[in-house]
């Protein structure tokens, strides 16, 4: 597998030929505690019995820690080797007990490990950006069974965090505010796309959804890096962890699958000459997790890829997300 630019939209894809077996089968979980087949653990959040979350070196690995990234060109393409980091992040040590069944103090313990783990990788200045995301269910590309989410630290900015990040800059240019922060206080003054409120943070449907049920959690307060936040104010870690566990409950009166993924501002200790956004970044951009839920029934929306087509508006679905039962 290599990476490759798209010379066009100037971001990169991983492509290669898989070999046709696909994925070895899982017959004894690697993540439970004291698998035999646990791969080498990076780091976890200490408990009483032992771990609440941890992080572990992802078993089929997309991007390796060594080796040179031999960048090079290709007449006009651009290609480079996959180096980089790919973890396991393990939510929770009970086998079935998944983010929206977990106590909030659960699942603040694994954010805090999401968090110990993308400062740590941005102490590499070669890495540019720390992804984290979380594939469940059906058609979702989920690999394990144990609840986990995954960590990929790469050589460049994923294209969907690129586009927030010249367009936050741009609307700072213009306006001397944060994109999100305007967007935030005009939904929480309009009220019809807020799912809910919690402490620092909100959960709402976006004004032009990509796929049916798009939730987005962002912090009220301008932070653009999700880990100095986590970090520094733990006691925030709490609101929104139950604010996450809630609104996943509310997803999943819609649909069982889900794409999760963070946005956080990338590594700037990554020296960078041609992307001025560095020098505003703290000013421009705005954490948040977003939430893609996998809707069969509307599964003609995934046909329309050059529009985001989406069959029910984030209006209707807030309302109904809302209104969704929930443990509480
Ligand atoms: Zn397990
Ligand atoms: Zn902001
Ligand atoms: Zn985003």
């Amino acid at each position: 597998m290599e990476l490759r630019k798209d010379p066009i939209t100037r971001s990169w894809v991983m492509t290669g030929d898989e070999p046709t077996d696909g994925p070895p089968r899982e017959t004894v979980c690697r993540f439970c505690p004291d698998s035999p087949d646990a791969t080498q653990v990076i780091f976890a959040v200490p408990s009483p019995n032992g771990w609440s979350a941890r992080s572990m070196v992802h078993p089929r690995p997309l991007y390796h820690i060594e080796g040179e990234p031999g960048r090079r060109g290709d007449g006009i393409y651009d290609r480079m080797s996959s180096v980089g980091a790919h973890e396991v992040l393990v939510e929770n040590p009970v086998h079935d007990r998944q983010l929206w069944s977990a106590s909030d103090d659960e699942i603040g313990q694994f954010l805090r490990l999401a968090a110990e783990r993308i400062m740590d990788l941005k102490r590499d200045p070669r890495l540019k950006y720390v992804s984290l995301y979380k594939d469940f269910g059906p058609n979702s590309g989920q690999e394990f069974s144990h609840p986990t989410s995954q960590l990929t630290a790469t050589l460049f900015v994923p294209r969907r965090v690129l586009y927030e990040l010249r367009a936050g800059r741009d609307y700072f240019v213009s306006k001397e505010r944060c994109v999100f922060c305007d967007i935030l206080a005009q939904e929480e003054r309009q009220a019809a796309r807020v799912i809910e409120a919690r402490g620092d943070y909100v959960a709402l449907g976006p004004y032009a959804p990509r796929v049916p049920y798009e939730t987005w959690i962002l912090p009220r307060n301008h932070e653009a890096s999700f880990e100095r936040t986590s970090l520094s104010k733990p006691g925030l870690r709490l609101n929104l962890a139950a604010l996450l566990r809630r609104t996943l409950q509310r997803i999943r009166t819609v649909t069982d699958a889900f794409h999760l993924v963070l946005h956080t501002s990338p590594n700037s200790l990554h020296p960078s000459k041609s992307l001025g956004y560095w020098k505003t970044i703290d000013d421009d951009y705005h954490w948040h997790f977003e939430i893609m839920p996998v809707v069969a029934a509307k599964a003609r929306s995934y046909t329309f890829k050059e529009v985001y087509y989406s069959p029910v508006s984030s209006e209707t679905a807030v309302k109904q997300l809302r209104e969704a039962k929930i443990d509480g």
